[in-house]
């Protein structure tokens, strides 16, 4: 069974066609600046790199062109779309219509539209691609969603303080994003600690990178997680400031002469470690800056570092106890650095972590680099989101 996955932005379209009975991924590539000037497609096979320029107006041209890809006689991996199974489709928001990844059909595309608001940047280019995929081949569309993982948080974890009713009225309450990600890493996780004799009841997931979120992770299940409505709230992160006193946005905003609207482009694009550094949002950036001194480059490090140990430390409460600490993202799987700054002295919540085997870690596996008498399974997992969409994928369709 092959799945394509497909992963639209505003001008791009990333995509993976993996086979399902290995999970290997057969080909992949990447659409970029669709609707703009320079568009062209990377197309990658076999070890090997194709790409044309081709102008694309829209995400239907665009699809189009994948599908020329994926069935061209010299580097194509298919010799018709029939040999799609299904398509998954990333989509970033589900509002609060759908708790699951989902079979869209024409009801569950209207259910699709009316959430579209709540994520103005990533759902429409998603939905546009959904649409292209349903009119152009002939075979089942699923949406898998960044806020699906964290739809089993209580009430008491989700709703924020505000009127119960305006609530009700908005939908407005803590959602959390990276799902795909934190389903993968802590499913893998149960995985290698319960094959190896380690309890995995109580996980904390970091998924560190320019976006970062944590989760808590209780019986395979998401109980809490940092990010909110939006991806702004939680750690400090890139270019986002993280949280924040709600009455102080409103003070920055009459400091800064701005509008919400450029407020809220403000605390998500021009803060985080860029804003607090001056240097950039680039966290190995961050880390030269550092090592040749630079005091607020140090500063932002801390922040991140400082609240990463907060959230572990407060999930550890909202579940009674620690099982395993699990990183991931570009920062969570390469920064040997963040790792051993994070677990520092946190013996007392039993994590104590080998210093050469952190260090030495392996790129691109999953590694335990917990020292051998840690109470807490601290883990390296690669982040695999494609993955996660193409196996929701196959459970929905088969289920069909
Ligand atoms: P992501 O958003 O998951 O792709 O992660 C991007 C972030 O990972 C950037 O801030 C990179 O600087 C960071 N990153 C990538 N490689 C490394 C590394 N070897 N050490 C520390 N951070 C890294």
């Amino acid at each position: 069974m092959k799945i394509l996955v497909v992963n639209a932005g505003s001008s791009s379209l990333k995509y993976q066609l993996i086979e399902m009975d290995n999970e290997e991924v057969i080909c992949k590539g990447t659409v970029e600046c669709i609707g703009i000037d320079g568009s062209k497609i990377t197309h990658k096979v076999n070890g090997k790199e194709y790409e044309i320029e081709k102008p694309l107006a829209n995400h239907t041209d665009a699809f189009n062109l994948v599908m020329e890809c994926l069935t061209n006689s010299k580097y194509g991996s298919i010799s018709s779309p029939k040999e799609i199974s299904a398509i998954g489709h990333r989509v970033v928001h589900s509002g609060e219509e759908f708790d699951r990844s989902t079979y869209i059909d024409e009801k569950a595309m209207k259910k699709l539209e009316s959430v579209a608001h709540l994520a103005p940047l990533h759902n429409p280019p998603s939905l546009a691609c959904l649409k292209s995929c349903m009119s152009l081949v002939d075979c089942p569309n699923v949406a898998v969603f960044d806020t699906g993982f964290h739809s089993t948080m209580p009430d008491m974890a989700k709703l924020y303080g505000i009127p119960y009713e305006d609530y009700q009225a908005s939908k407005i309450r803590k959602y959390g994003f990276h799902g795909t990600s934190h389903k993968f890493v802590s499913q893998e996780a149960i995985k290698y600690l319960s094959a190896n004799g380690y309890a995995s009841d109580k996980i904390v997931t970091c998924h560190l990178g320019n976006g970062s979120s944590i989760s808590a992770v209780k019986g395979g299940k998401c109980v809490d997680t940092s990010m909110g409505m939006t991806p702004l709230e939680g750690l400090i992160m890139g270019t986002r400031s993280g949280n924040i006193d709600p009455a102080a946005v409103e003070m920055l905003a009459k400091f800064k002469k701005m509008t919400m609207e450029e407020i809220t482009i403000y605390l998500n694009k021009k803060s985080g470690f860029l804003g607090v550094s001056g240097v950039s949002s680039d966290f190995r950036k961050l880390c030269e800056a550092i090592d040749a001194g630079n005091e607020r480059a140090k500063l932002a490090y801390d922040m991140f570092n400082y609240q990463i140990r907060k959230f572990i430390g407060s999930y550890t409460v909202a579940m009674g106890g620690l099982d395993s600490i699990v990183f991931t993202g570009g920062i969570g799987e390469n920064g040997s650095l963040i790792r051993s700054t994070v677990t520092k002295d946190l013996e007392f919540l039993g994590v104590k972590v080998d210093k050469e085997l952190n260090v030495n870690a392996p790129r691109g596996t999953m590694v335990d680099i917990s020292a051998k008498d840690s109470k807490v399974r601290v883990l390296v997992i690669p982040t695999n989101e494609e993955l996660v969409i193409a196996r929701d994928t196959k459970e929905v369709v088969s289920a069909l």
